[in-house]
C-alpha cells in the first residue's frame, strides 16, 4: 500500500495498522492513500 504525505509529500509504502498511518520522515499523521496505476488499455486480439 502506498501512501503519500500530506506534510512533505514523501513517498511511503507500507502496511497500515489500524488506520494509523506515520510518515517516517516528519511524523504527519495524515497521509493521502496513492491511487494504483491501472492501466485502462485493453488490446483485442
Ligand atoms: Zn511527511
Amino acid at each position: 500500500m502506498s501512501y503519500v504525505c500530506v506534510s512533505c509529500e514523501e513517498e511511503i509504502d507500507m502496511d497500515p495498522v489500524d488506520e494509523k498511518v506515520i510518515c517516517p520522515n516528519c511524523s504527519h499523521r495524515v497521509l493521502f492513500k496513492k491511487a494504483p496505476e491501472t492501466p485502462t488499455r485493453v488490446e483485442a486480439v
